[in-house]
């Protein structure tokens, strides 16, 4: 099994915010009405062993997440039938700048360089939606050098699987090798240049790793 399914072919990452409620929670907000939704380039991808580059001023978070595969073009998907459109799933790690990030949600600006800077997508290996008998029910964890910072359910989404592809689907085609990151649980950490980040998921029989260091 490799990524090929996605990130050679896919042509965009659909990301999913604020869809956790023990993130909610930790953070005091409060629950969102509908999917948030925003995009990371393609070219954000990486796979495992390769090494994340943060440039240079961005202090970065990690975010644990479970990633959706396309397998069939879209649109207009009823929820009762999202699952025909999903040839499997991922792990995924959603970098994100903090500091930025700050002054982009104050004044409505695009997140685009907050979460689409080179290498801010780590992504595990492919794994067929038929090995995964229940993608509400998967724990993901995430360690920074050593030390476990995440350990959460998808069974905590706010929006779950069918309810995110009958959203974006409203208005923007999905293609097969299409990714979908569906948010990610409490313990969002710094990774900085010298750490060591690993994640992984039982349920999915997967694990990742990538050295952290700076662009410069
Ligand atoms: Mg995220």
């Amino acid at each position: 099994m490799d990524c090929s399914k996605f990130v050679n072919f896919g042509k965009k990452i659909v990301g999913i915010g604020l869809n956790y409620k023990s993130l909610l929670l930790e953070r005091n907000l409060p629950m969102p009405k509908t999917p948030i939704v925003f995009l990371k380039p393609t070219s954000s991808y990486i796979t495992s062993g390769k090494d994340i580059e943060i440039p240079k001023g961005f202090k970065v978070n990690e975010e644990v997440e479970l990633g959706v595969v396309i397998g069939h073009k879209c649109k207009k998907v009823a929820v009762e039938k999202a699952f025909d459109y999903v040839a499997g799933y991922c792990i995924a790690l959603d970098l994100t700048e903090t500091v930025q990030l700050v002054d982009v949600r104050k004044n409505g600006h695009p997140w685009t360089f907050v979460k689409g800077f080179d290498t801010a997508c780590p992504v595990s290996h492919f794994v067929p939606m038929q090995m995964v008998p229940d993608p509400h029910n998967v724990q993901l964890w995430c360690k920074v050098n050593g030390k476990t910072v995440q350990d959460g359910n998808t069974s905590e989404m706010i929006f779950n699987i069918p309810e995110i592809i009958s959203h974006v689907s409203r208005c923007m085609t999905l293609e097969p090798g299409d990714l979908i990151i569906t948010g990610s649980p409490t313990g969002v950490s710094l990774i900085e240049p010298g750490s060591l980040v690993e994640a992984g998921s039982k349920s999915l029989g997967v694990e990742m790793q990538f050295k952290v260091k700076s662009d410069e």
